[in-house]
């Protein structure tokens, strides 16, 4: 990224952000919000019309009974992680997570003194973990299973059979779930299962944010859904490391669920678009990705060019002004992928991607 920020006409194929504006009727309410006063702090676990509404929300997406105290909100997605897994850790203790994994787990991990049990996955087992891995995995100090769906990097998307298999999995040696599913409202063609619908007995926290689905990254909203006695700790972790969150951004983030929701559909239809286009580009000149199931990345294989992730995309850049993800960053084990968004504008992400096929190729 450093050298990218050096070259203005590059085009960034590794940016994992909507390049769609935020709906305007959310910047309305949040502007609206500040205009009336409410520039003040919030109650520490966020403001109760947000907290209710989510609750709602999420108890009828998922059929779990979920109450507003159950409801934390959260600077983004990422303070949400942070906070769960620092409730439900000691330091020493052990989370499983599957490889490759949005980086930012492990970097949280190595903070909180968690010792990260990584699962290595492939496409054949479309990137989900088997019952056999897990018990392999687990140990007296697991604390928990970290689960992504739809996945960053690979977007393949939990299905309703394996997930209930997981979840089955940690009822009976007696760990939390921990699942990330910030991209739930980005899925192509199957629908997004949530970990919290196979729950039974209070064991799964849930991580959402309004970053993906209303293209608000910038506004730092996101929410935990916990078993009751984890909320609490999580709320209580939130009050000396942020207090709260930006009000305006909250009652910004109501007037997104309130509003039209065909904001959300029109920019999974176009990531869909963008998918299928760039699928086709490389699959003609004999590359090999994984077609994902949601969210907004391709994780191509790179062998062909037969240098490391690493060397590859310094390569691209230099030489054909391209940025993309190496894949070792997802952790060790897969340094013959790169990642890409399709996030990015459609002319660059193609013209983009046909540089990378070329350099693929030569
Ligand atoms: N989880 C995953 C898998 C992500 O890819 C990201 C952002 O890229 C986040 C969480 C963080 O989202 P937020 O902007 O809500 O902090």
């Amino acid at each position: 990224m450093d050298r990218a920020f050096r070259m203005p006409d590059c085009i960034r194929l590794e940016v994992g952000e909507p390049n769609f504006p935020t709906p305007p009727h959310v910047v309305d309410a949040a502007t609206q919000a500040a205009r009336d006063g409410r520039t003040r702090y919030t109650e520490n676990p966020g403001i109760p019309e947000l907290r209710t509404r989510i609750a709602e929300h999420f108890t009828r997406d998922t059929g779990r009974p979920t109450d507003a105290s159950q409801v934390t909100i959260t600077t983004g997605a990422v303070a949400a992680l942070y906070t769960a897994l620092m409730s439900i850790t000691n330091p020493g203790d052990e989370v499983i997570l599957t490889s490759p994994a949005w980086p930012n787990y492990l970097m949280q991990m190595k903070l909180l003194g968690i010792r990260p049990v990584a699962i290595p996955t492939t496409a054949e087992t479309d990137y989900a973990p088997s019952i056999s891995q897990l018990e392999s995995a687990i140990s007296g100090k697991t604390k928990a299973i970290l689960l992504n769906t739809p996945s960053n990097p690979t977007g393949a998307v939990i299905s309703n059979t394996t997930m209930a298999e997981i979840v089955d999995f940690a009822r009976q040696a007696d760990i939390y779930v921990v699942s990330d599913e910030v991209y739930d409202r980005m899925t192509f063609e199957n629908p997004h299962v949530s970990a919290a619908s196979h729950d039974t007995d209070g064991r799964v926290v849930c991580i959402h944010s309004f970053s993906k689905t209303y293209a608000m990254t910038g506004w730092r909203v996101g929410y935990a859904v916990a078993p009751p006695e984890i909320a609490q700790l999580i709320i209580n972790c939130q009050e000396p490391t942020v207090s709260c969150v930006n009000a305006p951004a909250q009652y910004g983030a109501i007037a997104a669920l309130d509003g039209p929701q065909d904001v959300v559909l029109q920019m999974r239809d176009a990531y869909r678009e963008r998918r299928d286009e760039v699928l086709r580009l490389l699959s003609s000149s004999g590359i090999d990705a994984h077609k994902p199931g949601g969210a907004f990345y391709i994780w191509v294989d790179i062998t062909d060019s037969g240098r490391s992730d690493m060397d590859f995309a310094m390569d691209l850049i230099d030489k054909r002004q391209v940025t993309v993800v190496p894949g070792s960053t997802f952790g060790p084990g897969n340094e013959g992928r790169i990642r890409i968004s399709l996030a990015t504008a459609p002319t660059d992400l193609y013209e983009g991607v046909s540089r990378l096929v070329e350099e693929i190729k030569s």
